[in-house]
């Protein structure tokens, strides 16, 4: 079964007079497990995709199915609850909390959303960190690590909660050439390690190159491959 199913999905943003048509008539199907990307220019539609499977955002029309739950009728509640048992997000911006080490860093999803005893915490913690190899890093604060680093902690918040789908987008816009490799890299890695499925965006050809599927968007159009 598709982990991911987008049926007819058209987006359309109102701002006074002026209509923007984010996505048009997008239909699609992300199959469990996957590493996955969406491409395309700025303004093509990857932002307003990612946030509709994220459930952060709903369609003007059309359907979207994330983990067998019609994400697109769920009410604010419904989708914040949503959000926090079955989504990861990594941000462009890492987004890591400056007062607190990765060690917080990393506990914070627990403490928010799965309400974990602290022993309990603490092992999760450790080894999500232990996969993204930030172990050593544990008691650092977000600015005394690199840009690679800090993405690095995002990954491990990510995943802490196990959930069955992380979504990125853009990751690696901030980071350095290799560091932005690195980091796709070491996505693929959790998703062969905890069959995680990833789905992120870029635009940058380097790093496309790293994903099993793209997904094309050009002005809100789903160009490659095409609409099944
Ligand atoms: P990308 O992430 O590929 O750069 P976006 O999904 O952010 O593209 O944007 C797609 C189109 O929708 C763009 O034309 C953008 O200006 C427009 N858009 C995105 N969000 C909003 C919004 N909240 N209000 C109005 N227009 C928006
Ligand atoms: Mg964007």
């Amino acid at each position: 079964m598709a982990l991911v199913k987008i049926k007819n999905v058209s987006k359309t943003y109102l701002m006074g007079e002026v209509q923007t048509k984010a996505l048009q008539n997008v239909s699609l199907s992300i199959e469990d497990a996957s590493f996955v990307s969406f491409v395309g220019p700025s303004g093509s539609g990857k932002t307003t995709i990612l946030n509709l499977i994220g459930c952060l955002d709903k369609p003007t029309t059309g359907d979207v199915f994330v983990a067998g739950e019609q994400v697109n009728i769920l009410n604010r509640k419904q989708s914040a609850a949503f959000r926090g048992s079955v989504l990861g997000f990594i941000f462009q911006a890492f987004n890591l909390f400056s007062v607190l080490t990765t060690f917080e860093n990393v506990e914070y999803p627990l403490v928010m959303i799965k309400n974990e005893s602290i022993s309990k915490r603490k092992e999760m913690v450790l080894k999500a960190l232990e996969s993204v190899g930030m172990l050593d890093q544990k008691n650092k604060f977000p600015d005394q690590l690199s840009g690679g680093q800090k993405q690095r902690v995002a990954v491990a918040r990510a995943l802490v909660t196990q959930p069955k789908l992380v979504l990125a987008d853009e990751p690696t816009a901030n980071l350095d050439k290799k560091s932005a490799v690195n980091v796709i890299r070491l996505m693929r890695n959790m998703r062969d390690k905890f069959n995680t499925t990833f789905i992120f965006s870029t635009h940058d050809p380097g790093i496309m190159e790293e994903a099993e599927v793209l997904y094309t968007l050009e002005d809100g159009r789903l160009v490659c491959p095409a609409n099944k």
